[in-house]
């Protein structure tokens, strides 16, 4: 297993303290890492620091080939990152093979392409006797700092746009699941300019704040919590640092009378519980109309006690562990404090699972009310509330009603009222009859406490670089 942090082109062993990685699914110690010392961070950032100025004039088509050259690698590695991550994170290998090991490569295929057609919106003479055109030129070095809930594609969300606009980088996992970052890096060693990807392991007071607060960085891209996210940008507000958040979500899913009933069953059934609820987009804050309600929540609760949760490993698991015993008790409170509230209904699951590991039951909380804890505040477990609404207004009021604003979804057959009530939600996302299906061609990215920044697409190419106006005087 390679445990090592990846300095100026060098795979050294990290001089911090020693920090435990678990198998959620066990709740067994996979293997002990060394955290990155203060001076290996600095060591990091300088080694980024001197690689961007040879890096940032590389010409687009070569950056590219490198980039392609990794989604190859990642390709032919594929099998062993797959079994990488399940083990750190609990996740069914088989959604880990086959969901996110594509769609990571296609993201490095994606920003290849994206770093060759990157253009400046002007080029003329808007002053008499002068030339302006507009460059669109790397930031620097890019402190990139990643959660536990996929830990791959978040180090290619963040590597894949930072590295084709030219900027270099120095990447932090989460301290929870740094094992596919510390293999990737090892790849990548093999392929890009000593400097150009450094990743260092470690927590976040002792790594990451070090990191983001270093002064050669000049740009923070964090996909985190609410409270990592403020935390930061207070941190760091002295050196004015260019912020890229990624925060929380608490997803509406609004179904009308007219819906397809079976069909958003089935939707929430897999998007709410996908990777056990741990996602931001989760299809978790669900809004049903009245005519429908009593059938909806009996067909969902029906469907949603077939989850087979188990091993990573086992065949048919569609539902792993939640992350760490820390986060399955603050899940089961969410779902203690629920249960003690009159109107909730357990409709089924609501308890931690016997044995080793971190699992919690696939849980649907009915009867719901738009105050209630479990309405407003991310679980990240696998655990949806529904809530009753009566007409189109009420149901937008309340869909829009939060502190968040990273995804949405509304499933109805009336057209017009999809494109009424897609047009405002005030969500960086909205899902149409379906619910978290992303493409690397499309943006990702929230609006109020869920951050502000776009992932993928090539606005989020756009936001690895500062805009430039060069003037020329006849
Ligand atoms: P977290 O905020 O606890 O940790 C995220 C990362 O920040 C980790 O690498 C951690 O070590 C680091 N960190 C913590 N304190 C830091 C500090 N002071 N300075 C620098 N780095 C620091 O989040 P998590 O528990 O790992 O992930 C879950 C959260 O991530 C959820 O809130 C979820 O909604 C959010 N998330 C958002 C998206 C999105 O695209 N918006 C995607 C995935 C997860």
């Amino acid at each position: 297993m390679q445990t090592k942090l990846l300095i100026n082109g060098q795979l050294v062993a990290g001089e911090g303290a020693a920090q435990p990685v678990l198998n959620p699914s066990l709740g067994t110690e996979l293997v002990t890492i060394n955290e990155a010392s203060e001076a290996q961070v600095d060591a990091a950032v300088r080694a980024a620091d001197a690689a961007f100025d040879s890096w940032s004039q590389t010409a687009p088509k070569d950056r590219s080939l490198l980039l392609l050259k990794l989604a190859d690698v990642i390709d032919a590695n594929a099998e062993e990152l797959a079994r990488l991550e399940s083990q750190n994170c609990g996740k069914p290998y088989t959604a880990a093979l086959n969901d996110e090991l594509p769609a990571i490569a296609d993201v490095f295929r994606f920003f290849a392409g994206a770093s060759r057609v990157m253009g400046g919106s002007a080029a003329g003479e808007y002053l008499p006797g002068h030339t302006s055109m507009i460059r669109r030129d790397p930031v620097g070095v890019v402190a990139s700092i990643a959660p536990w809930n996929y830990p791959l594609m978040m180090a290619a969300w963040k590597l894949g746009p930072a590295l084709a606009a030219g900027n270099t980088v120095v990447l932090k996992p989460s301290e929870q699941t740094p094992l596919t970052a510390l293999r990737l890096a090892e790849l990548a060693a093999d392929i890009f300019p000593a400097g150009v990807i450094n990743v260092v392991f470690g927590r976040g007071p002792t790594v990451g704040a070090p990191l983001t607060g270093h002064p050669k960085v000049r740009m923070v891209s964090l996909t985190g919590s609410v409270a990592t996210g403020s935390n930061i940008i207070a941190s760091t507000a002295d050196t004015v640092k260019r912020m890229h958040m990624e925060l929380g979500g608490k997803a509406p899913v609004v179904i009308f009378d007219d819906a397809d009933i079976d069909a958003a069953v089935e939707g929430i059934r897999t998007f709410g519980f996908y990777n056990a609820g741990q996602d931001c987009t989760a299809a978790c804050r669900i809004y049903a109309q009245k005519g429908i309600y009593e059938k909806f929540v009996a067909k969902l609760a029906e469907a949603v006690s077939t989850i087979k949760y188990g091993v990573q490993d086992d065949e048919g698991t569609e539902l792993g562990p939640l992350i760490t015993q820390q986060h399955l008790d603050r899940v089961a409170g969410f779902v203690e404090r629920a249960r003690a509230i009159p109107h909730i209904k357990v409709l089924t699951g609501g308890k931690k699972v016997d044995g080793p590991g971190f699992f919690f039951e696939p849980t649907v909380l009915a009867g719901a009310l738009q105050d209630d804890e479990v309405v407003r505040r991310e679980i990240f477990g696998p655990v949806v509330s529904v809530t009753e609404f009566s007409d189109e207004a009420q149901a937008l009021a309340w869909a829009n009603d939060s502190d968040y604003g990273l995804a949405s979804s509304v499933w109805t057959n009336d057209v017009g009222r999809a494109h009424r009530f897609a047009a405002r939600l005030q969500y960086g996302c909205t899902w149409v009859n379906t619910h978290f299906m992303l493409v690397s061609e499309m943006p990702h990215g929230g609006q109020k406490l869920s951050g502000y920044g776009k992932d993928m697409s090539m606005y989020g190419l756009e936001d690895y670089t500062t805009v430039r106006h060069v003037m020329f005087k006849h």
